[in-house]
């Protein structure tokens, strides 16, 4: 199959042929139909987390089941799926507790030492990112990292439900529980950050401040709900969501970049009794310093997110069905389609950080 298979740090990705296993136990393999490009993406091909290489980045993926292992039980041929990262054993007490991202027994659904890779490249194993490598015309998985979704989602939607929107909306659903009244500001307007937004509109919130540099991505939030903007090229915002606020700062801040200085405003923008999310993925040598003293004495919080604590098989079918009912923007979260050939070009527009999501739908 073809794929993008990235072999050093720094270097864009070369599509080439790999070979991809069949499907064992209860692996599925799964024909690509659309793969969002991700920071995590982004990241993980710019900085070294220490991960083997080479790779396949890619983890938002939605696409139709072609074939299954001989023990699957709940997925077959011709199924319409959405895969998420959140691998998951469904066996441990996390994932009995129904918090699959928090899974202890991630092992149980990868391959045995020994059997062959699901991945390779003249005859070398090759690591499917986050357990999918989703920048490829297939993907295997274990059937735990699917979910089926209704037909009337068209790929590129369903694609971003895996990754931008669980994360997004889940931080302010799920992590922050955000309810009717609540204070709500989002540091950075992109698929997590716009996913956030429109969480926190769900959750009944009565203000939400979607903060970005980029006049066309406020624009977005305000389209998704937000109840004021913040160009923060312009205005200071940390001022700015005081003075939308009366002077008291907001209950709950999202940082959904993943910057030394926007997780500092995120800390300073939060009224006494605060939290701040962390949702945006910092990089290896990010380092927070604020002072101790105001976490006890303004009674502030932080708390990290990951994957907004989603339970993906409850969460994905949900946000899709909100969607078809015209209750969740997913058609203006997707930027722009293009082509597997064209992901370096996809991943310079995430760099720029001017638009939403850029979804492949051509392989
Ligand atoms: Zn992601
Ligand atoms: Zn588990």
């Amino acid at each position: 199959m073809k794929a993008a298979l990235t072999t050093a740090i720094g270097r864009p990705a070369d599509v080439v042929e790999l070979d991809i296993a069949q499907p064992i136990d209860r692996e599925v393999l799964v024909r690509v139909l659309a793969s969002g490009i991700c920071h995590s993406d982004l990241h993980a091909s710019e900085l070294d987390h220490g991960l083997p290489l080479p790779m396949v980045l890619g983890h938002e993926v939605a696409g139709r089941v072609v074939a299954v292992g001989p023990t699957v039980i709940g997925l077959r041929p011709g199924d319409y799926v959405v895969a998420c990262e959140v691998s998951n054993c469904g066996e441990c007490q996390e994932c009995i507790q129904a918090r699959p991202y928090a899974c202890t027994g991630v092992a149980r659904t990868e391959r045995k030492p020994g059997e062959p890779p699901r991945l390779s490249h003249a005859g070398r194993s090759v690591l499917p990112f986050a357990h999918l490598g989703g920048f490829a015309e297939y993907v295997l998985v274990h059937e735990n990292s699917l979910v089926v979704v209704p037909e009337a989602l068209p790929p590129a939607q369903a694609a971003i439900l895996g990754c931008a929107v669980v994360t997004g909306a889940g931080a302010a659903i799920n992590t922050a529980q955000v309810r009717v009244g609540d204070t709500v500001a989002v540091i950075g307007c992109g698929g997590v950050g716009l996913s956030a937004v429109q969480g926190a509109v769900l959750a009944g919130a009565k203000t939400v401040i979607a903060i970005d540099v980029h006049e066309s991505k406020l624009d977005l939030a305000r389209r998704f709900g937000a109840t004021s903007t913040v160009d923060a090229s312009r205005d200071d915002a940390v001022a700015a969501v005081r003075a939308a606020t009366g002077g008291i700062g907001v209950r709950y801040a999202f940082e959904a970049i993943g910057q030394e200085r926007t997780t500092q405003q995120a800390l300073e923008m939060i009224a006494p009794g605060g939290t701040t999310f962390l949702v945006g993925v910092h990089g290896p040598d990010s380092q927070l310093t604020y002072p101790a003293f105001d976490f006890v004495i303004q009674k502030k919080s932080l708390h990290s997110v990951y994957m907004g604590s989603t339970n993906f098989k409850r969460d994905i079918p949900l946000y899709a069905e909100l969607s078809l009912q015209g209750r969740f923007n997913l058609d203006d979260l997707v930027a722009e389609e293009i082509a597997l050939s064209d992901l370096e070009q996809g991943m310079e527009t995430l760099r720029t950080g001017r638009s939403a999501r850029t979804v492949i739908t051509a392989f």
